[in-house]
């Protein structure tokens, strides 16, 4: 697809290069937002799965930078927020970036030395795999990366704090949610107007971390398989899959951002065509500096002009 026939059919991504969006998921973002307000009082976040950073530039733009420009703050006042990703990615004022993978303790670890003691208010994580279009097998590649993140989440947040996480809705969202019930006393599903209705992508919002008394975050992983069995934990009453009728759950789920606002799903002329004026498709605000795919454009480039020593080419990009 060209870019101006994406730029008509795909609204937030035309809007995210024309506001200094580095993707369209930072419409997402604030859209949760609206809704939720997740940002007040917010002094510490973590972005895990962050690159390539439009959410960063959102905690940067509605975080750092106000409080940078307001004379009253001093430098230790100033917000923290740490970002991580298996990719690198471009500076954002006001971020410190951790490369890493977030399923690696040791990638955990220098995200809780960040905090030097000090607990997050905030813990956001849009993660995904690359999709392979198999929803059960994406969804549990997604499930492991939540795992990840409520792992880091159980060492960093304050009680009391918030999570947000990217699901993808399956057959074992309503066990999820359990999961999650179980260390947030609020947990909402929300589809953001820009997430596509064709996309079973959704964001938990999970209010006031709360943990389970006795909670030993070393015991997540124990603790997440018994609830995964039906004859471990007994006062769960909200185990998924084999409750029914009365003790069926359901699962507060929202659509958020303005109803009235652009539809994700929906082509808009461009300019040109309405206004009468010659329309340029900006480029993106900024491409990733070292996408998992580098190779293989380049692979693609280097067959369309005819170069034959693939080889070579495929050994020198690695580099
Ligand atoms: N929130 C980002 C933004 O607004 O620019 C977009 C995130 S993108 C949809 C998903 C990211 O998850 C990718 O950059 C990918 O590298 C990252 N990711 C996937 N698995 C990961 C892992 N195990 N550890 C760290 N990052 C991971």
């Amino acid at each position: 697809m060209g870019k101006a026939s994406k730029d008509k059919r795909d609204i937030y991504y035309r809007k995210a290069k024309e506001e200094g969006w580095r993707a369209r998921s930072a419409f997402k973002l604030l859209q949760i937002d609206e809704e939720f307000n997740i940002f007040e009082g917010v002094k510490r976040v973590v972005d895990l799965c962050a690159a390539p950073g439009s959410w960063s530039q959102v905690l940067s733009r509605k975080l750092y930078v106000p409080a940078k420009l307001s004379s009253a703050s001093r430098d230790a006042d100033l917000p923290l927020i740490v970002a991580i990703d298996l990719q690198p990615m471009a500076p954002i004022e006001g971020v410190i970036q951790v490369q890493g993978d977030i399923t690696n303790a040791r990638t955990a670890e220098v995200v809780i030395r960040h905090f030097d003691g000090c607990k997050a208010d905030l813990v956001v994580c849009d993660g995904a795999p690359d999709v392979t279009g198999l929803h059960d097998m994406d969804e549990f590649v997604q499930s492991q990366l939540i795992l990840a993140a409520l792992t880091i989440v159980t060492h960093v947040l304050r009680v009391g704090g918030k999570f947000i996480a990217k699901i993808f809705r399956g057959k074992d969202t309503s066990l999820l949610y359990c999961q999650l019930k179980l260390f947030f006393s609020q947990v909402t599903f929300a589809k953001p107007k820009s997430s596509r209705n064709s996309s079973i992508e959704a964001f938990a919002v999970c209010e006031n971390y709360s943990p389970p008394q006795g909670f030993n975050e070393r015991d997540l992983y124990h603790l997440l398989e018994k609830v995964g069995t039906p004859s471990g934990v007994d006062d769960l009453d909200c185990r998924s899959g084999w409750l029914e009728g009365p003790n069926k759950i359901y699962i507060p789920f929202l659509a958020c951002g303005d109803l009235n606002g652009y539809d994700s799903d929906r082509s808009y002329p461009l300019p040109s065509s309405s206004e009468g004026r010659l329309y340029k498709s900006l480029d993106p605000v900024q491409p990733p500096i070292a996408p998992p795919y580098k190779t293989a454009l380049e692979l693609k480039k280097a067959s369309s002009h005819g170069i034959v020593d693939i080889e070579k080419l495929s050994l020198n990009s690695d580099l």
